[in-house]
C-alpha cells in the first residue's frame, strides 16, 4: 500500500450530515473544508465514523422534530455525536439548551455559523491527526473550500444574520444581527469557485439586499481596487467576473427595497440572470405590519411593474404565508387579486404555522387549521394557473439551458434549468433526445434548447 492511501485508510472519520437551508449548507461546507484541510476524513454514514457532526435545522417544527430524530439516529449507530446549527441555538422549555434536553449525551453543542467552535469540539473528541501527506488538502475550488452541490453550481453566501424582527421568524434570534463578509473575501470566492468550474453562482444570505448596512458600505478592496460593500457593487463585480467564465450568477432572497431597483440593468445587460427570489409573504399592508416585514410599506405591485418594465424577461419567484393570524377575508383577497395583478412566476406557500419562540405566537385571531390549509391551497390553485401560463407562452422559444442530468452523454436526453429555474426549488427543462446524431449533453456545460411544450411545473426541450 502506498504512504498516501494508507494515510487515508488510517484518518480518523467523521460521518457528517447537513440539514437545512443553503446557508446551513454553506455553514457545512466550511466545516468539512476545515475537516478536510487538517486530515480528517469525511463519510455520510454513522457507523464505522469515530464521531459523527449534525448540521441541523431549527426553523419550523418539522425541521426540529428531523434534527432531533438525527442526533438520535447519529446517538444510537455511532454514539459520539457534536451538533451544530440553528437548532443548536434554541433554548428549551426550562430556558436550558433544548438539544442538550433532549439529548443529554451529545459530546458538544454549538450554534449556526460556528467552524471554530465545532472544530474545537472535534480537537478535544478526536485528536488532529499529524500526516504530511493529508495536511492541506487539495480541492477542485481552492480557497472557496468543499461543496456540498454539485460541481457545476454553488452557494455564496455573504452576509449572515438579520437585523429584522419578523413576528413569524426565529432566525435573528438563532444566527444574531446581520453581519456582512468583507467584499474582498466574498469575490476572492467566487472567482476560486468559478475558476473551478462553477457555472452557476446562487448568491445567498438573509437578507441580500441589506448587504453592507451593517458596516455603513463602507470601502473594501479587490484585486487593488477600492469597492463598496454593498450589493450594486458586489452585484457588478460578480456579473463581470462570471461573464469572464461564462458562467450565471443568480440572486436570491432580495427585498423589495427601492435601492433593487439599480440592480435591473445589471439584468438587462446580461451579467447577472434576469430572476429575482423575493420573499414577499404576503400583499396585505395591515398583514405585513403584523408580520413585522421589512420593505412592508414600499408599494410592492408598483415596484414590481417598474422592475418589469426596466427587465421585461424578468422571472420572480417568492414565498407566502397563508392564514397568518388575524388575516381576514378581505386581507386574504388582497393577497389573490395581488398575485393575479403582480403575475408572480414562480411562488411558493405555507398555511401559517406557529414556531415556538416567535413573537406571531402572542398575536390575537389564530385561524383554526383547516381554514389555514384551505387558504394555502386556494392560493396554490391561483399560482400554479399564473405558473403554467407563463410555462406555455414559453414554447417555441429558444433557451440557454445549464444542463444538471445527462447519462450517457445525453444520447437519449437530460435535464437541466433555464434562466427562469433555481436549483432545487424551481422547475426544471426536459431535454429531449438531441436531433443530430453529433449531439452530445454534458453536465455542467450549457445547451440552447427549443421549447417544444410542458410538463406540470417544467418545460419540455428540443437541445440543438
Ligand atoms: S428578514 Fe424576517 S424572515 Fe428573513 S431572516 Fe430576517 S427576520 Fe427572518
Amino acid at each position: 500500500m502506498s504512504n498516501a492511501l494508507h494515510s487515508a485508510a488510517s484518518a480518523p472519520k467523521i460521518g457528517f450530515v447537513s440539514l437545512g437551508c443553503p446557508k446551513a449548507l454553506t455553514d457545512s461546507e466550511l466545516i468539512l473544508t476545515q475537516l478536510s484541510a487538517e486530515g480528517y476524513q469525511t463519510v455520510k454514514t454513522f457507523r464505522g465514523a469515530d464521531l459523527v457532526i449534525v448540521n441541523t435545522c431549527g426553523f419550523i417544527d418539522d425541521a426540529v422534530k428531523e434534527s432531533l430524530d438525527t442526533i438520535g439516529e447519529a446517538l444510537t449507530e455511532n454514539g459520539k455525536v457534536i451538533v451544530t446549527g440553528c437548532l443548536g441555538a434554541k433554548p428549551g422549555a426550562d430556558g436550558g439548551n433544548l438539544v442538550r434536553q433532549m439529548h443529554p449525551s451529545v459530546l458538544a453543542v454549538t450554534g449556526p455559523h460556528a467552524t471554530q467552535e465545532v472544530m474545537d469540539a472535534v480537537h478535544r473528541n478526536l485528536p488532529k491527526p499529524h500526516d504530511p501527506f493529508m495536511d492541506l488538502v487539495p480541492n477542485a475550488f481552492g480557497v472557496a473550500g468543499i461543496k456540498l452541490t454539485p460541481r457545476h453550481y454553488a452557494y455564496l453566501k455573504i452576509s449572515e444574520g438579520c437585523n429584522h424582527r419578523c413576528t413569524f421568524c426565529i432566525i435573528p434570534s438563532l444566527r444574531g444581527n446581520l453581519v456582512s463578509r468583507p467584499i474582498g473575501d466574498v469575490l476572492t470566492e467566487a472567482q476560486a469557485l468559478f475558476a473551478g468550474g462553477v457555472k452557476e453562482l446562487l448568491v445567498v444570505s438573509q437578507d441580500t439586499s441589506a448587504y453592507g448596512v451593517d458596516v455603513q458600505y463602507r470601502t473594501g478592496f479587490w484585486n487593488g481596487k477600492p469597492i463598496k460593500t454593498r450589493l450594486f457593487e458586489l452585484a457588478q463585480a460578480l456579473g463581470e467576473l462570471a461573464q469572464e467564465y461564462g458562467a450565471w450568477v443568480r440572486l436570491h432572497y432580495v427585498y423589495p427595497y427601492p435601492s433593487v431597483d439599480e440592480i435591473l440593468p445589471l439584468m438587462t445587460s446580461g451579467l447577472v440572470l434576469p430572476y429575482l427570489d423575493v420573499p414577499f409573504q404576503h400583499s396585505h399592508p395591515n398583514v405585513l405590519k403584523r408580520m413585522k416585514r421589512p420593505a412592508s410599506g414600499e408599494k410592492n405591485l408598483e415596484r414590481i411593474e417598474c422592475w418589469r418594465a426596466a427587465c421585461p424577461a424578468l422571472v420572480i419567484r417568492s414565498t407566502f404565508i397563508a392564514g397568518f393570524p388575524g388575516e381576514t377575508d378581505e386581507e386574504f383577497a388582497h393577497l389573490l387579486e395581488f398575485m393575479q395583478a403582480a403575475q408572480i412566476d414562480r411562488a411558493g406557500c405555507f398555511a401559517y404555522s406557529p414556531v415556538s419562540g416567535a413573537a406571531a405566537n402572542d398575536l390575537s385571531g389564530m385561524l383554526p387549521a383547516e381554514l389555514r390549509e384551505e387558504r394555502r391551497a386556494r392560493f396554490m390553485a391561483v399560482a400554479e394557473a399564473i405558473s403554467a401560463e407563463k410555462l406555455r407562452q414559453r414554447v417555441g422559444a429558444t433557451m440557454q439551458v445549464l444542463v444538471d442530468h445527462a447519462p450517457g452523454l445525453g444520447k437519449k436526453g437530460g435535464r437541466g434549468r433555464s434562466f427562469a429555474d433555481a436549483p432545487e426549488i424551481d422547475g426544471v427543462v426536459e431535454l429531449l433526445q438531441p436531433e443530430k446524431i453529433s449531439k452530445t449533453l454534458k453536465v455542467g456545460e450549457f445547451t440552447k434548447a427549443r421549447i417544444v411544450g410542458t410538463r406540470g411545473h417544467d418545460l419540455v426541450a428540443q437541445p440543438f
